[in-house]
């Protein structure tokens, strides 16, 4: 199987949070889309990695992707270190994504930088053609860096407006994160729902006033944009 857009984090639900919007408005527009997992998030205080498990796979189709796998990197050890740059590069030859959306480079989170490394450095390998690994050479057109979380003026925001509810039905898909039961409830790293709620809809009102949209998701390229027609530009100036 061949993807249009891959998006690769360090544990399930980073991508929900951060592009689902992204990943859902791309599948209404024709795209091949599919997530990437780099643990299994089994260090997570709540839900055992069953659970986990099957709340990714129900997210998975909230959001309609065509492919999500876990690479099994150990969840609060994520390092860019050779044995899983060759597994993001196998999985990168594999599905052969033009696009790929991976965690911004600057993060609290040791995981989500470190990934952010992994990621990247596993799409260069994958186009290497002297690399000792199976599979045809391929290196995707363009990384995309997620930057909903990140303390940085992104390069463009993608309206999600129509998507905004989907996007949360796949958040809430990880009941066992965000809607514990019992003594999970009064643990001290519980995010209750209330909150998580309110984070949801002020970080995608904000991005999405930003572009005069109602809900947006922000994103960061290495690169300058190119524009081809500067008379037929969207975001009003005044
Ligand atoms: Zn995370």
């Amino acid at each position: 199987m061949t993807l249009d857009l891959l998006a690769i984090a360090a544990h399930p639900d980073d991508v929900e949070l951060t592009c689902g919007g992204t990943l859902l408005k791309s599948r209404a527009q024709g795209y091949r889309t599919g997530i990437l997992d780099l643990t299994a998030g089994e260090m997570g205080t709540r839900g055992t990695p069953a659970l986990r498990a099957k709340e990714a796979a129900h997210a998975a189709k909230i959001l309609k992707v065509s492919w999500r796998g876990t690479l099994g990197v150990p969840d609060s050890d994520v390092q860019a270190s050779r044995q899983y740059k060759l597994a993001v590069a196998r999985t990168i030859r594999t599905l052969r994504p033009r696009t790929v959306i991976i965690p911004y480079w600057d993060a609290r989170h040791p995981d989500h930088y470190n990934a952010s490394t992994l990621a990247y450095e596993g799409c260069f390998l994958a186009g290497l053609k002297a690399l000792p690994l199976e599979g045809e050479p391929f290196r995707p057109f363009k990384i995309l860096y997620c930057t909903l979380f990140a303390d940085v003026r992104p390069t463009f925001v993608v309206d999600i407006t129509a998507h905004f509810k989907q996007r949360r039905n796949a958040i809430l898909a990880y009941s066992s994160q965000f809607r514990p039961k019992g003594a999970a409830k009064r643990s001290k790293v519980f995010i209750p729902l209330d909150t998580l709620e309110d984070d949801m809809n002020l970080l995608a009102r904000h991005f999405g006033n930003l572009i005069g949209v109602k809900y947006g998701e922000p994103f960061l390229q290495k690169e300058l944009v190119q524009i081809d027609d500067v008379v037929d530009l969207p975001v009003r100036s005044f």
